[in-house]
């Protein structure tokens, strides 16, 4: 009998393979009280381990293939970087002198406080992090238990073509069994904005997470096939079932080979409308992907990134240093910097003092501009050395959840002040630097005809959008079956921020997810949007929709759709447009 199990798509494409299943066994951590005179042997012991993590990784690290279209070892550098942190090396070596306890038990304890932290964040990208910490703690905890090293660690051809079904995975375990040749990957646990489904993502593997208790049903060797379109999971498939996905995963196969003709090519409806495609970067090891798929430019360089993993924030001359490296990658194409996105609730060490207690609406407090204008001496170095960049390739400004123009006149004032400063000290800057917002506050999208008459530029953050006209917080697993691009509502703060752009004569981009669902990329054309800033893995597949799309005739389809009184008649209506994929 066919199995059917429904989980959560985070990477696409069709697999069809056998069953091998990855038990993460629970680790069996207890305290145990040590003697002073064992001191010194219990945290060399804790040492050790974390040397030999180490190892691990580099070793995984070496078997990243070279051909992989983004530096994928900045994933298991995010974890190295860990193993050299305090909050993992130095303090539970504090609390094993404390309680007098044994390692184990002293790294279990800072991983739950660690762990509650991240717990309590609000941005879905940070708050994922938490992943991060458990599967670093529990490679060592794994090393000081002296557990054999997982299965799907030891180099063998066993894991070829095989369909990987896992409590969850960690972003190592993924580039390893991408180059052991796995066909998928199915976890119970993950979360879509983790590193492992951003991994699986860039990889190309076929990926769905979410599928609680697939444990229970399926068993090792089973035959499985993973739609990582629709998030399906068929086990033992009838062989009618089995030919119809063959079918389906060789015309996948060919539809992805048929991008790679498309780098190259200009974004352009039928109608002969142009459109601009940038990409969305995190690291700046992440810049060369950005030409690798003929983006234009970058439409969102999150540049929180640079604060983490550091106890003091970035100086200027850091903030210059590593602008200038990606201006350097980009090779001429433009860079837009998004001033730093952290908020009170994020214990982002390199923020350096916190910007008061812990809210208990986090989404809602001191974040993003609001943090940095009540903190300008964390913000002024940020801006002076992107206005410092600014003197040696195309770069802009963007300023992350405006809520009313106050805060968009202080911020052109600091830097009107900050070019002063640097005029005094004959410093140069493009005098002509173009300055945006972000679109990203209900109240800045019914207002964005203000903000569009000052600024040279809008971007809407679908993410925060949705979250804060929905009323949900975007990491909050219970209310995420409100979270609902398609709303009127969002439709119509997406279409009001188009047209003040219009009006004003100024561009207007969307970077938030929705820019990089096939799904929306019709809809958005027909309300007017000609600018996408998305992830570089689905820059191709947006750029043949639009190719393929007579924008002219979207008219009455996109005016029904204003009319249309809930996200599900528009999802309906949707579905007379079809785009074109696989
Ligand atoms: C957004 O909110 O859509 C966005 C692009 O910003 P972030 O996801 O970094 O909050
Ligand atoms: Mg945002």
């Amino acid at each position: 009998m066919t199995i059917s199990l429904q989980g959560v798509s985070v990477s696409r494409g069709i697999a069809i393979g056998q069953v091998h299943i990855i038990q993460h066994d629970q680790l069996d951590v207890r305290e145990y009280k040590i003697r002073n005179s064992q001191l010194e042997n219990e945290t060399t012991r804790l040492n050790d381990a974390i040397a030999n993590a180490r190892q691990q990784l580099r070793a995984i690290r070496d078997h990243i293939p070279t051909s992989t279209s983004v530096d994928i070892s900045a994933f298991i550098d995010t974890h190295l970087l860990m193993l050299e942190d305090n909050a993992l090396t130095e303090e539970p070596k504090r609390i094993i002198k404390e309680r007098l306890c044994n390692a184990e038990w002293a790294l279990k304890l800072q991983r739950d406080a660690l762990v509650n932290v991240f717990d309590e964040m609000a941005d879905a990208y940070l708050s994922t992090r938490r992943d991060d910490v458990d599967h670093v703690v529990n490679r060592i905890l794994r090393i000081l238990l002296k557990q054999k090293p997982l299965l799907h660690e030891v180099p063998d051809d066993h894991l070829k073509k095989k369909v990987i079904i896992a409590d969850d995975l960690t972003p190592a375990d993924t580039v390893l069994m991408q180059h052991y040749g796995i066909a998928a990957f199915a976890t119970e646990f993950g979360g879509p904005t983790s590193h492992t489904a951003i991994l699986a993502r860039s990889l190309g593997i076929p990926a769905i997470i979410g599928l609680h208790n697939a444990q229970r049903f399926i068993q090792n060797n089973d035959l499985a096939i993973i739609d990582g379109t629709s998030g399906t999971v068929l086990i033992n498939p009838d062989k009618k079932t089995q030919a119809f996905y063959e079918r389906k995963q060789k015309e996948v196969k060919r539809y992805y080979s048929s991008l790679g003709k498309l780098k190259n090519a200009p974004a352009e409806s039928i109608d002969g409308i142009s459109v601009e495609l940038m990409a969305n970067i995190e690291l700046p090891k992440d810049f060369e992907t950005v030409r690798n798929v003929g983006a234009k430019g970058v439409g969102l360089y999150r540049t929180e990134f640079l604060y983490m993993n550091r106890e003091t924030p970035p100086d200027e001359e850091e903030h210059f240093e590593t602008y200038l490296s990606v201006l350097k990658a980009l090779r001429g194409l433009p860079l837009t910097i998004r001033t730093l996105d952290l908020g009170a609730d994020k214990q982002v060490d390199g923020a350096g003092k916190q910007a008061g207690p812990v809210m208990s609406n986090p989404a809602l407090g001191l974040r993003a501009i609001r943090l940095c204008l009540k903190e300008p001496e964390l913000f002024s170095p940020q801006l002076r050395a992107i206005l410092r960049a600014s003197a040696f390739g195309p770069v802009r400004i963007m300023i992350p959840m405006l809520t009313n123009v106050q805060e968009m006149q202080q911020v052109l004032q600091m830097i009107d002040d900050l070019k002063a400063g640097l005029d005094a000290e004959e410093i140069d800057y493009d005098t002509d630097i173009e300055i945006g917002g972000m679109i990203e506050v209900p109240a800045a999208a019914v207002c964005a005809d203000i903000f569009a008459k000052k600024l040279d530029f809008l971007s809407i953050g679908t993410n925060d959008l949705i979250q804060y006209t929905m009323a949900i917080d975007r990491v909050n697993d219970e209310v995420n079956y409100l979270y609902d691009p398609l709303h009127p509502a969002v439709l119509r703060l997406i279409q009001a921020t188009i047209k003040a752009g219009k009006k004003a004569n100024i561009p207007v981009a969307m970077c938030g997810e929705m820019a990089g669902e096939i799904e929306h990329t019709q809809l958005l054309l027909g309300l007017g949007l000609r600018e996408f800033s998305v992830h570089p893995a689905n820059l191709l597949e947006i750029k043949k929709i639009i190719n393929d799309t007579d924008i002219g005739s979207l008219c009455d389809l996109t005016k029904k759709i204003l009319n249309a009184t809930s996200g599900a008649e528009i999802k309906v209506l949707l579905q007379e447009l079809q785009p074109e994929t696989a």
